[in-house]
């Protein structure tokens, strides 16, 4: 069950709490619902709007603090921005989000475009460091449903 985040936006929700994200390097999966469109002009993409729907977001962290700090940034309401996805994670009417420990967020992405009705939102979005991936980003016709890591 997704757990309330005290002090947050209503509806920023995770699916742990934050102390149960692992601070080992690995990937996460953010699941973001938008009700309204955002424009996106991110540097290195051409303008573009994503439109209300869900998406998934698949990225990394080996920084110091591990998942457990990048993910807590993501789900914060409020935030410099400073990455493609904190546009959506700023304006997402749910937020929702997954560590994979040890994970690569490229094998992540390549399990979210396998989901039904899975599409590349924005060619390139989220994917400036990968020379893979079409994007790190998934629009999906609902809530993306990935198994968490056993
Ligand atoms: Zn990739």
């Amino acid at each position: 069950m997704p757990v309330k985040q005290p002090g947050q936006h209503k509806n920023r929700t995770a699916a742990h709490t934050d102390t149960a994200f692992p601070v080992t390097p690995g990937a996460y999966v953010l699941a973001i619902r938008l009700a309204r469109p955002v424009e996106i002009t991110a540097r290195g993409l051409p303008p573009a709007s994503l439109l209300p729907s869900w998406y998934a977001y698949a990225g990394s962290d080996c920084g110091p603090g591990g998942l457990a700090a990048r993910i807590r940034r993501h789900l914060a309401a409020e935030k410099r921005a400073r990455w493609h996805v904190d546009a959506l994670t700023l304006a997402a009417a749910e937020i929702e989000a997954t560590a994979f420990s040890g994970h690569s967020e490229c094998a992540l992405l390549a399990r979210l475009l396998d989901l039904d009705g899975a599409t590349v939102a924005l060619p390139g979005f989220g994917a400036s460091d990968c020379r893979t991936c079409p994007a790190h980003l998934v629009a999906l016709p609902g809530r993306p449903r990935l198994a968490p890591p056993s």
